[in-house]
Parts: C-alpha cells; sequence; structure tokens
C-alpha cells in the first residue's frame, strides 16, 4: 500500500487461468481450493473454479483518489507464470512454483517482496517522481516570490544594488539586471 497527496494504491497479485479469466478472491470446500471468477448476483451463485488451475498471478493496482469514488488500475504486462517444480522458480524471471496443495504462492513472502519490488519500480516511483517534480517547482516558485519581495524592501530601505548583489551571491550588475524592473 502506499499513499500520495492525491492516491491510495493497493497492488495485489491477482491468480488468472489459462482462458484469462482472473480471480476475485478464494474460498476453501470440502478441503479444496477454489477460486471465485465471477460474482453471482445472489449468494451462492458465484462461479468457482478450481485453484489448482491457476497459471499465473497479474501484478495489479487499485489506485484510488482519495475523497472520490472514481478511481483506476494499474497492471504489469509482465504477468507471473507458474512453473511445476521448485527447481524451475526463478523470481527475477516472474516464475512461480505453486503446488496444487499450495497454490496461493501470492501470499509467500519472498514472493510479495519480489512482486512489491516490481510494483514500486514500475508504478510508484515514476507516480512519486512527478510528484516530486511538481513539488520542487512550486517549491522554487514560492522561493523566487519570497526573495523578489526581500529584494523590494531593500531597495525601499536604500540598499545599492552591490549591498544586494553581495547579500544575495550574486554580482551587483546581474542584481540590477534581475530586479531593477521589478522593484
Ligand atoms: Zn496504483
Amino acid at each position: 500500500m502506499h499513499e500520495t497527496d492525491t492516491h491510495l494504491h493497493e497492488a495485489a497479485l491477482v491468480p488468472f487461468f489459462e482462458d484469462g479469466a482472473e480471480s476475485r478472491g478464494s474460498t476453501m470446500v470440502d478441503g479444496v481450493h477454489y477460486e471465485v471468477v465471477e460474482h453471482g448476483r445472489r449468494q451462492g451463485e458465484d462461479r468457482l473454479r478450481a485453484s489448482a488451475e491457476i497459471v499465473g498471478w497479474l501484478l495489479r493496482c487499485h489506485c484510488d483518489r482519495w475523497n472520490s469514488s472514481d478511481g483506476s488500475t494499474w497492471t504489469d504486462p509482465f504477468p507471473w507464470t507458474r512453473v511445476p517444480s521448485a527447481s524451475l522458480e526463478d523470481l527475477a524471471r516472474h516464475r512461480v512454483f505453486a503446488p496444487d496443495t499450495d497454490v496461493h504462492a501470492d501470499e509467500r513472502p519472498e514472493v510479495e517482496e519480489a512482486a512489491r519490488a516490481v510494483w514500486r519500480r514500475e508504478h510508484i516511483d515514476p507516480i512519486d517522481v512527478d510528484d516530486e517534480l511538481r513539488a520542487a517547482v512550486t517549491a522554487r516558485r514560492h522561493a523566487d516570490a519570497q526573495l523578489d519581495a526581500a529584494v523590494a524592501k531593500a531597495r525601499r530601505l536604500g540598499r545599492s544594488w552591490a549591498d544586494i548583489g553581495a547579500a544575495t551571491g550574486m554580482t551587483r550588475q546581474s542584481a540590477n539586471e534581475r530586479w531593477k524592473d521589478r522593484t
């Protein structure tokens, strides 16, 4: 989960099947794991498929706006593939081993950790850097306005351009060129 000024991001690995159907949650019936692939209108109408048939996971983020019901989703284009043996597992290549008896490999800490790293790198960092750029531009604008006001005050108090240049780390001429029309 990641919070910004405008959004709340919540990521999950979503199991999917060979035909592309996605799980909306899992349930257990008589000791067997099933995925809910379609919500029925009434309770008990949900369409279930054996969890053992999961072929992989999609890394997806629900990006909800604060104080608003509209949100969007982000899905990593590189799915996580279920492989049939532990020796084939390679988390760096999104290959995850999950035996039929313990198919919810997305809940394993090392899988979660690997997925979280991808989510952060591919989805969160690019959003954060845009926020950082915008915040930096706003901060610079405020700082410029503050400096202009201070220079104007210095001029009203009779300071020379040489004084102002010395105080602001500029030459007399540069200070004069920058502020002569604004003060
Ligand atoms: Zn998001």
